[in-house]
């Protein structure tokens, strides 16, 4: 799994409860529903498949619900009509749709004469000549088949549409009621845009946060309220080639971006990424590079539209963009960018922290940050500054574990609500062995954000170094010390054993031992007891003993390194000594 993740539409083409499995182990890390298309019932379907999809894997799947909003749709058309050059066309609000009306979801009389109507991304041009009454006659520049349901756009007229329709609300009620992961804004214009869609998702009673699509003429120009009121950003690239000059939208994007990179706001770059593989086998090269320079600009995430929602091979598209998106992550280019971009410290202490986090695993040869956050807000810090290894996301909360699945290089893992700081780093930890990101013996950086329920000591901002380490079996101390050594398996007799061995006894022990005593270096007995002659001959030697505990010849195969911890009656894979603490 790479960093930057992979969104992807549903539709027609990735509809089965099958198929969005195979979307989620190619790589899909967030599934969108547009509202824009199919009936609620559909998607209420939708994402209770989802939902059964993420609860099956470990992998996070979260749901997307992209809102219609204020925009203008062509009628539904069961076959697509011909639109030629240089014919006049009538716009008209209605359900009708030929060569020479065109049912539109709202009316556009507003127009004046000599504005541009652009259809289905701006594939279809036509010019605006006169307004008769409420039709709005224009002459085609650029013909084309047109199809059902296809966007409209007049650029810089004011539609006078609410920015939440009751469309929009009916929706972001279904989504409140599922439990949706994230709510896409479409054609914000301003920040209040933003908090209108979040306070409609208030009325309904929900927390689900809010994304605001970069579409519409004039966003672009709001892009630091939008950002500072929304969760996340979509730079959606098909209203946005139409309502602005198409040759702006590749630096519009990494304005876009950068601003989210600075604020760890989570930013999504969509539409077209891989389009010719709607149909085509192999994208172009052109596709290929695009998604490429995307992870370059450093976006949490690439987005995937008809490719998967009526393409025709869907699985492999995610297997595709997978590709392109890890090559990317590999690259010394990748690696210098990342390296020369990191965001100044913000103003919150866990902007510092997550900062520090972010060096000190590079410092120390850390194999992930691992972080505990009960809100996100701390993983999403820790994302901000890009580290070079995994950010192990430990939460109790399963819509934010979900949630997270969004964000760059964040591998959220849900955990158990514990109440001490020693259980939350310990939890952590085992996460971050979990996800394969870290191995027992491995360093790791842990870091800690706000918990409620948290007694005794403040975990708020805890950071620290710590080797990871795997619990191999637990008993009881019986004779202190430490020690790191291969594991032997012996009933008493020594000459096989290794020097400096963890010798494993079994609960028959005949409490006996022949050949070379020295070579012992520590005793794991399976029999209980502090007393017996195990421990006896422990303290003679000075050696650490545990009682009470049996090792797993299968899983802990003979001459396997271990540490005995007789502290804490514990015996973890490997050699988890190294000075740091364990
Ligand atoms: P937006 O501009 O909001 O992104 P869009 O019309 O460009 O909307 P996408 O969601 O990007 O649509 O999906 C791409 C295409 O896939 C759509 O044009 C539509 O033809 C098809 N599609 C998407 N979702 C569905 C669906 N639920 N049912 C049928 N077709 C769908
Ligand atoms: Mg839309
Ligand atoms: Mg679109």
């Amino acid at each position: 799994m790479g960093d930057a993740k992979i969104v992807c539409t549903l539709g027609p083409a990735s509809s089965s409860r099958e198929a969005i499995r195979d979307l989620a182990d190619a790589g899909m890390a967030v599934a969108r529903i547009n509202a824009s298309h199919g009936t609620r019932e559909e998607r209420a379907v939708l994402l209770d498949r989802v939902r059964e999809v993420d609860r099956e894997s470990d992998a996070p799947l979260a749901s997307m619900v992209d809102l219609q909003g204020p925009e203008i749709r062509t009628a539904p058309l069961e076959e697509s009509v011909r639109l030629d050059e240089g014919s006049e066309v009538r716009f008209v609000e209605g359900e009708e749709a030929s060569a020479e009306r065109v049912g539109l979801s709202a009316s556009i009389a507003a127009a004046d004469p000599g504005d541009r109507v652009l259809v289905d991304d701006g594939r279809i041009e036509a010019t605006v000549e006169r307004v008769e009454g409420d039709a709005v006659v224009a002459r085609v520049e650029s013909g084309g088949a047109l199809g059902g349901r296809k966007g409209v756009n007049v650029p810089g007229l004011d539609l006078d549409l609410p920015p939440v329709t009751e469309r929009d609300r009916a929706d972001v009620a279904l989504a409140v009621e599922r439990e949706v992961d994230v709510v896409a804004a479409s054609f914000v214009r301003t920040a209040e845009d933003v908090l209108a869609v979040a306070g409609v998702v208030e009325d309904f009673g929900g927390d689900v946060p809010v994304v605001a699509k970069l579409e519409r003429s004039g966003a672009v120009e709001h892009l630091e309220g939008i950002v500072e009121a929304a969760y996340g950003v979509m730079v959606a690239r098909g209203d946005l080639g139409v309502e602005y000059p198409m040759e702006e939208v590749p630096l519009i994007q990494k304005r876009i971006v950068r601003r989210c990179r600075e604020t760890g706001t989570p930013v999504i770059v969509a539409t077209e990424m891989l389009d010719s593989m709607v149909h085509a086998r192999r994208p172009t090269r052109a596709e290929a590079s695009d998604v490429a320079n995307a992870v370059l600009d450093g976006t949490d995430a690439v987005m995937l539209s008809a490719e998967t929602a009526v393409g025709d091979h869907p699985v492999r598209v995610v297997e595709t963009m997978r590709t392109i998106v890890e090559e990317v992550e590999a690259s010394e280019e990748y690696a210098d960018l990342r390296e020369g971009r990191v965001p100044r410290a913000g103003a919150t202490s866990a902007d510092s922290l997550a900062r520090a986090a972010r060096f000190l695993a590079r410092d120390v040869g850390a194999s992930a940050v691992v972080v505990a956050s009960e809100s996100g807000y701390t993983a999403l810090k820790t994302a901000k500054y890009r580290p070079q290894v995994p950010v192990v996301a430990a939460t109790p909360e399963e819509r934010v574990r979900r949630r997270l699945a969004l964000s760059w290089g964040v591998r959220p893992v849900h955990v158990d609500r514990v109440a001490d700081a020693e259980a939350i780093v310990r939890q952590a930890v085992d996460a971050a062995l979990g996800t394969g990101a870290a191995e027992s013996g491995d360093t790791v950086v842990v870091l800690s954000g706000m918990m409620t329920d948290v007694e005794g000591t403040d975990t708020a901002n805890m950071l620290k170094v710590h080797v990871a380490s795997e619990t191999l079996a637990t008993g009881r101390g019986a004779v202190s010390g430490r020690t790191v050594g291969p594991v032997a398996y012996t009933d008493g007799d020594l000459r096989d054993v290794p020097e400096g061995a963890v010798v494993a006894l079994p609960e028959d022990f005949g409490d006996e031992f022949v050949g070379d005593l020295s070579r012992i270096g520590g005793i794991v007995a399976a029999r209980r007891g502090m007393t017996g002659y195990p421990a006896i001959v422990a303290r003679e030697l000075g050696v650490p003993m545990i009682s009470g505990a049996t090792l797993d010849r299968r899983a802990v195969p003979p001459g396997t390194t271990v540490t005995l911890d007789a502290e804490r009656g514990v015996v973890y894979e490997g050699d988890v000594t190294d000075g740091r603490g364990a």
